[in-house]
């Protein structure tokens, strides 16, 4: 199912542009306009459920395993040192667009992380070139073609 008022529909199924940096017939994972640190993404479904607990369980469990595919190449290429996966539900827990999506933070430097975040400025020429890095390393790891 689609929702015709839903931007996070109208950016997963190509309708609105994005740096998409991976994209398969269930998902797309782009970088996120307003950037906690340099290369944050979002991973999109491409059907609409409003949060995990309308997720389906065959979209669910490849949630997972494509953070991991994506933090990897987030490491291999941009040299963070580990990454955050976030995941919000609810405009209490920060949630501010009704359509499932999951945050994928790297991080560059030890010390206190915060999960909470004050949203950046992206520039275009740089998510370009932040999505060039990661798309390229996930098609050196064979994960796109
Ligand atoms: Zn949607």
């Amino acid at each position: 199912m689609r929702d015709d008022n839903c931007i996070f529909c109208k950016i997963a199924n190509g309708v609105i542009p994005s740096e998409t940096i991976y994209e398969d017939d269930m998902f797309r994972v782009i970088l996120d306009l307003g950037p906690a640190s340099r290369g944050h993404a979002l991973i999109l479904p491409k059907q609409h459920y409003k949060d995990i607990c309308e997720l389906e369980e065959e979209t669910a469990i490849k949630v997972l395993p494509l953070a991991a595919k994506i933090g990897n190449a987030m490491k291999n290429s941009l040299g963070c040192a580990g990454f955050n996966v976030v995941q919000n539900n609810g405009k209490a827990a920060g949630q501010t667009v009704f359509h499932f999506h999951v945050h994928l933070i790297p991080r560059y430097e030890e010390g206190p992380v915060m999960v909470s975040w004050v949203p950046g400025e992206a520039d275009p020429g740089e998510l370009t070139q932040t999505g060039d890095a990661i798309r390229s390393a996930l098609q050196s790891e064979g994960h796109i073609q």
